[in-house]
């Protein structure tokens, strides 16, 4: 894992919501499924549709032609999403040898291997170099080093730190050299035996500003200038993840296709036509697919409102809550009319609180409660048992 838990005073924005009902036949469509797997599963369970992980592949080779887009696993590292990435012909960002690893045995091609942590292990870093994954980033002196010594002749890219205004998780808090450096780092890694290829960067995690993209193409765009100049031929381009997604129905503010528009335009301005483009989408390729489904084990009634307590919870499968500052959109199969309550894990913990105002139907023990877009950067994050407490099985569909 290399998300960034920070709080950000960016972290505290809530998404702006809009008075209309999702489509009909969409919720018909997952109700019926969710009623449909209960027959046979227990709760918890979270259902990865397939045809969402292809919809949002396809939409990001769409919208960003000139893109590829690396797959960052750590959104969601199930087997079952990496081979249905293999299988669209998707390339893969890991963070570390275990998660190489995971995507070579499934079958994806080293090639197709971007080792995109900033900070490798010496270990990790001759692993990659036995399985030959030779694209790796970096972002400061000291990794070189070792880079030059573990790893002579890896293809290079610097990670600059750029705005990650607005993004809900920051990770320039921590990654990204200073652009001003960049040149000279990758002239040093020149120096060291190392192929220096271009520029990396991240602009936060679900990054609904598009100026973040807009303006880290403009200084990636400069320092390729100064490279060149100074006779360094740079090729690629990793304009990293971030891309947003929707949690909410009703959430307005988030058009990946026009923010893409913007991204494509930037590119096209800035760049000769030989740059290449890639990209490390986790979030917008995953999110979407996810459905989590619990139910409730027990209710009170305590301050005023109807308690209820989920067999899922903050250190399972709502763990994104916490590392990911993501909110979710709490439904149920039961319909009527709605009560202020609050929705609670199953540990013994009080801290284990996933909402206290939600506006939901009475609930009863046994019902249904349930959760979309949340295929990312949750189970992946999960605790496996605290309590006694599983996490949910996870099902592809
Ligand atoms: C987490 C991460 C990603 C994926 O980010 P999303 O916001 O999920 O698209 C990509 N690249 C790096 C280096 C990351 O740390």
């Amino acid at each position: 894992m290399h998300t960034n838990t920070l709080l950000s005073e960016s972290t505290q924005i809530k998404p702006k919501l809009q008075k209309f009902k999702s489509s009909k036949s969409d919720t018909s469509g997952i109700e019926s499924l969710i009623r449909a797997t209960l027959k046979r599963r227990c709760t918890p369970f979270m259902l990865i549709r397939r045809s969402v992980l292809e919809k949002q592949y396809e939409r990001f080779r769409k919208c960003l032609p000139n893109v590829t887009p690396y797959y960052a696993i750590k959104a969601n590292p199930h087997p079952g999403i990496i081979k249905t990435f293999i299988k669209l012909g998707a390339n893969f960002d890991v963070a570390s040898a275990s998660e190489m690893k995971q995507v070579l045995r499934l079958g994806a091609t080293p090639s197709k291997i971007i080792f995109a942590n900033t900070i490798k292990s010496h270990e990790d870093i001759i692993f990659s170099r036995k399985r030959r994954v030779r694209l790796v980033t970096f972002d400061n002196e000291p990794e070189l080093y070792k880079l030059s010594k573990y790893y002579p002749g890896a293809n290079v890219l610097v990670r600059i730190k750029v705005a990650n205004i607005g993004s809900v998780v920051e990770l320039s808090l921590k990654f990204g050299a200073d652009p001003e450096h960049a040149f000279f780092l990758l002239r040093k890694a020149k120096a060291l035996g190392l192929v220096p290829l271009g520029v990396s960067f991240h602009v936060g995690s679900q990054s609904t500003n598009v100026e973040n993209y807009l303006q880290a193409l403009e200084i990636s765009s400069g320092i390729f200038d100064e490279a060149k100049k100074n006779g360094l031929s740079l090729k690629i381009v990793d304009i990293g993840g971030g891309f947003p997604i929707q949690h909410f129905d009703s959430e307005i503010g988030i058009n990946f296709e026009r923010m893409s528009c913007q991204i494509k335009k930037q590119m096209k301005a800035l760049f000769d036509k030989n740059v290449r483009f890639i990209a490390e989408p986790g979030r917008f390729l995953v999110g979407p697919a996810g459905i989590l489904v619990t139910q409730v084990i027990g209710r009170t009634f305590r301050n005023n409102k109807n308690y209820y307590y989920l067999n899922d919870g903050i250190y399972g499968d709502f763990s994104g809550i916490i590392f990911d500052h993501c909110r979710y959109e709490f439904k149920t199969l039961r319909r009527g009319q709605k009560f202020l309550s609050a929705i609670a894990g199953p540990t013994c913990d009080s801290f284990d609180t996933l909402s206290m105002n939600e506006e939901i139907p009475e609930l009863y023990v046994g019902d249904v409660v349930y959760v979309k877009n949340i295929g990312a950067y949750s189970c992946a994050s999960a605790t496996r048992g605290f309590n006694g407490f599983p996490p949910a099985e996870i099902i592809l569909v």
